[in-house]
């Protein structure tokens, strides 16, 4: 009687400390997968600013921004930024507050993100937005 019993709680503590391992295994696994999804899950950061923050023809523009940033880091803005503020392309304006004030700036990326939606190359979006805006720039 008293030999099966110590046999068993021999067993038991191998049988726990296996269990204890196993769970140590599995807790590790689990971490690096929620690692892994939470990583892929993670969305792309973010260029521009949130439209959603504005209303009319400033979300249209910042609409465009969001969808079409390889068409606007193309394209020139004639709004004097580019000189003043060191912006390098359209894109620029809309990283920041920038666009929400500029008339200029709303008018060609709404323009833009336009005649891009219906098919436009980029070419000549950008002489369209130099016809209409780059006077005197
Ligand atoms: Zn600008």
């Amino acid at each position: 009687m008293k030999k099966t019993e110590s046999k068993s709680s021999v067993t038991a503590i191998f049988a726990a400390i296996a269990a204890l391992g196993l769970l140590l295994i599995v807790a590790v696994g689990v971490r690096q997968i929620r690692a892994s999804t939470a990583a892929a899950a993670a969305p792309a950061p973010r260029l521009t600013l949130d439209p959603n923050q504005f209303a009319g023809d400033t979300r249209r523009a910042y609409t465009a921004a969001e969808k079409h940033p390889e068409v606007l880091a193309q394209l020139d803005c004639y709004c004097g930024c580019e000189q003043h503020e060191g912006h390098k392309n359209l894109l620029d304006c809309f990283r920041t507050m920038h666009g929400a004030g500029c008339d200029i700036c709303v008018g060609e990326a709404v323009t833009a993100g336009q005649m891009y939606e219906s098919g436009t190359p980029v070419d000549q979006i950008r002489a369209a937005l130099q016809a209409r805006y780059g006077h005197g720039g």
